[in-house]
C-alpha cells in the first residue's frame, strides 16, 4: 500500500485561449467542426460501461440550424434504469475503496485530456449543440470544466486532511466515507462544466452514479464520456442514461440505495425531484443528500453615481452573452431616471455592432437560444410586452426560428417595478428595465430584494462606495453571488464559487470545498491506546 501523504496545492486556472485567426488552436477547432458537423453520431446508452441502443431515439440538431442532425440518441426505459443502479452498486464495492489518490489522479488526467487532445473535441461539440461562440465554449466545455477536475482534487486534499485532535492515551481520525448507495446526477443543457461536474464531483469522493443527461446537451456529454474512459475512470462509476427526466427520476428514487440527487436546472424540476425522494423516505438506507442549483431572476441595480458605460458594458454582457442562457444571466435592471438614457444609447450602439448567427462563423456574437420551447417563451414574453400599456420594446425585440431559434437582444422598458418579466424566468436574451426616481434609492433596494423569489445573481454599480456599502447589505439574501461594479454572470472556479439560495437552490457552491463535503458520510474512529480495566471514579477508590 502506497503510504505518501500526498497532498495537491491549489491549481492555477486554466488560461482561455484566444483563437486568433491563424492560431494552431483555431486550426484543430475548424477541422473538428467541420469533422462534427458532418457526422451523425449513434450516441447508445452506457451501463456497466456497454453500450445498449434500445432503437427508443430522439434528436440532437444544431438550435442555430434546426433541420441539421448532429445525432441520434438512445433513450433509456425502466430497464435500463434498473440496470443501470446494478452496475452502479457493482462498481460501489471497488470504487469506493480505492486509495482517493488513485480516484484523484484519474480526476487529474481528465483535466490533462481535456487541456489537450479533448479540447477541439469537447468545444467543437458544445458549440454544435448547445450554440455556443467559439469564447463561450471554451470558457465553459474547456477551461471550467478543467478547473473543476484540478480545484476539486485540491479541495478533496483539504478535506480528508481535516482531521481531529488526538486526546489523553487515544488516538482519533475521521474517515470520510462516501455516500452508502448511489448519486443521481440531472444536469441541465446551459454549461457542459456543469454536467460533468456533477457527476464527477461525487465520484472523485468515491461515489458512483446515474447520470441524466440534458437531451439537448447529449453530444458533447456523450464526449465526455469518452473522455472519462480514456482517463481511466473504471466502468459502472458513471452510467450514462439519456431518456425522460421523469422516468428516470422516479426509478432512482424508487431504489433503496439512492443516496442523494446533484441537480442543476430549473426550480420546478428540482422541487419535483425532491418532492419525490420526500415521499420515499424511510425506504432508503440513508438520508439522501439534495443538492440543487436551480433558476434566478438576476438583477443589476444601478446607483446614481454609477459609470454609464461600464453599467451599459455590463448589462449588455451579462444580459445577452449565449443569449442569456447563463443561470447567471442578468434579467432585470434598476436604474436612476437621470442615467438610463445614455446607457441605453450606448447598448443601441453596441446591439447595433453585433452580428447574430452560426456558431462557425466567428463574427457572431449572438447564436441561437437552445430549442423550440425555449424560443417560444421568449416569443411569449416579447409579445406580451409588446402589447401591455406597462411596458415598450427600445431595443431589438426581432425573433425569428424558421432556420434557427434566434432572438435578437431585447430590452424591455417597464413602468411596474413588477411587470411580468421584471419577475419570472425567461432564460433568453430578454432584459427588463425598470427606470426609478433618482431619489428613490431606498425604496428601489427594496423592491429589488422582494420582487422575485430567486437569489442567485446580483450586482450593484456605483461609485459612492459607502452607498454601495448600503445597497450591499439590504440586499443580503438577494443573491448568493454579488458584484459590486461588475456584470453578474462569469464566475470562476475557485476564485467566486457559485450558487445561490432563496428559490435558486441549496447554495451548495460549487466549484468550492462546500460541495464536496456533501458527499460523504464522515466515520470519527477513537483508538483508546490502554483501554480502561475499572469502572469507579478515582475518588471512589
Ligand atoms: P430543466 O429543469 O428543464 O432540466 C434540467 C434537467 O432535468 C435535464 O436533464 C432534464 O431532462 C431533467 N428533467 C426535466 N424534467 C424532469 C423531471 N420531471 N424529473 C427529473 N428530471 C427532469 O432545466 P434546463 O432547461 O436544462 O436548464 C435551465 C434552468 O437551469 C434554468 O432555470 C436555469 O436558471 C437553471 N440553471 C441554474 C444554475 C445554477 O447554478 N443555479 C446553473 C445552470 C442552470
Amino acid at each position: 500500500m502506497n503510504n505518501a501523504i500526498i497532498q495537491f496545492p491549489t491549481p492555477q486556472n486554466e488560461p482561455v485561449k484566444a483563437y486568433l485567426a491563424g492560431s494552431p488552436e483555431r486550426a484543430a477547432l475548424d477541422a473538428e467542426l467541420e469533422r462534427q458537423y458532418n457526422t451523425v453520431l449513434d450516441i447508445p446508452i452506457i451501463i456497466g460501461g456497454k453500450e445498449i441502443r434500445t432503437g427508443d431515439t430522439g434528436k440532437v440538431v444544431c438550435p442555430h440550424e434546426h433541420g441539421h442532425v448532429l445525432a441520434t440518441f438512445h433513450k433509456a426505459g425502466e430497464k435500463e434504469v434498473r440496470m443501470a443502479i446494478d452496475a452502479a452498486m457493482e462498481a460501489h464495492r471497488t470504487w469506493s475503496r480505492t486509495p482517493w489518490t488513485t480516484r484523484a489522479a484519474i480526476v487529474l488526467k481528465c483535466a490533462e485530456l481535456l487541456a489537450t487532445k479533448y479540447r477541439p473535441i469537447m468545444n467543437a461539440a458544445c458549440m454544435l449543440g448547445q450554440s455556443k461562440n467559439i469564447y463561450q465554449a471554451e470558457i465553459d466545455s474547456a477551461c471550467e470544466t478543467i478547473d473543476f477536475f484540478r480545484y476539486n482534487v485540491h479541495y478533496a486534499s483539504k478535506i480528508y486532511g481535516m482531521q481531529p485532535k488526538d486526546g489523553a492515551g487515544n488516538i482519533n481520525h475521521t474517515e470520510f466515507r462516501p455516500l452508502e448507495g448511489f448519486i443521481l446526477a440531472v444536469t441541465p443543457f446551459n454549461f457542459t462544466s456543469i454536467a460533468s461536474n456533477l457527476c464527477m464531483t461525487p465520484v472523485l469522493m468515491g461515489n458512483v452514479a446515474l447520470w441524466k443527461p440534458s437531451t439537448t446537451a447529449t453530444l458533447s456529454n456523450y464526449y465526455l464520456m469518452q473522455l472519462y474512459k480514456e482517463a481511466g475512470l473504471p466502468d459502472g462509476v458513471i452510467n450514462f442514461l439519456p431518456g425522460s427526466g421523469a422516468l428516470i427520476g422516479e426509478i432512482a428514487t424508487s431504489s433503496k440505495w439512492f443516496s442523494g440527487i446533484h441537480f442543476t436546472g430549473s426550480t420546478a424540476t428540482f422541487n419535483s425531484l425532491w418532492k419525490q425522494a420526500g415521499e420515499k423516505l424511510g425506504s432508503y438506507v440513508g438520508y439522501p443528500r439534495i443538492v440543487g442549483e436551480t433558476g434566478g431572476k438576476d438583477f443589476i441595480f444601478v446607483h446614481p453615481s454609477a459609470d454609464v458605460k461600464a453599467v451599459a458594458t455590463a448589462a449588455f454582457c451579462g444580459a445577452f452573452e449565449f443569449q442569456g442562457q447563463k443561470c447567471s444571466a442578468a434579467s432585470r435592471m434598476y436604474i436612476p431616471k437621470s442615467l438610463w438614457g445614455p446607457v441605453l444609447d450606448i447598448m443601441k450602439k453596441y446591439a447595433s455592432e453585433v452580428k447574430i448567427g452560426d456558431v462557425r462563423d466567428a463574427s457572431n456574437f449572438i447564436n441561437a437560444v437552445i430549442d423550440e420551447a425555449s424560443w417560444d417563451k421568449c416569443n411569449s414574453y416579447i409579445s406580451y410586452a409588446e402589447q401591455s400599456p406597462d411596458a415598450r420594446i427600445v431595443l431589438g425585440g426581432g425573433r425569428d426560428k424558421s432556420k434557427g431559434y434566434f432572438v435578437e437582444p431585447t430590452v424591455i422598458e417597464t413602468t411596474d417595478p413588477h411587470f411580468k418579466s421584471m419577475e419570472e424566468e425567461i432564460f433568453g436574451p430578454v432584459l427588463t428595465v425598470y427606470p426609478y426616481d433618482d431619489d428613490k434609492v431606498a425604496e428601489t433596494v427594496k423592491l429589488c430584494d422582494e420582487t422575485s423569489p430567486y437569489g442567485l445573481t446580483g450586482a450593484v454599480f456605483g461609485r459612492d462606495r459607502m452607498a454601495v456599502e448600503k445597497i450591499s447589505e439590504d440586499l443580503r439574501y438577494a443573491a448568493g453571488n454579488f458584484y459590486i461594479n461588475d456584470k453578474p454572470t462569469g464566475a470562476v472556479v475557485g476564485l467566486q464559487p457559485f450558487g445561490g439560495a432563496r428559490a435558486s437552490g441549496t447554495d451548495d457552491k460549487a466549484g468550492g470545498e462546500f460541495n464536496l463535503i456533501r458527499w460523504v458520510i464522515p466515520r470519527v474512529i477513537k483508538e483508546t491506546l490502554v483501554s480502561p480495566t475499572d469502572y469507579r471514579y478515582s475518588y471512589m477508590k
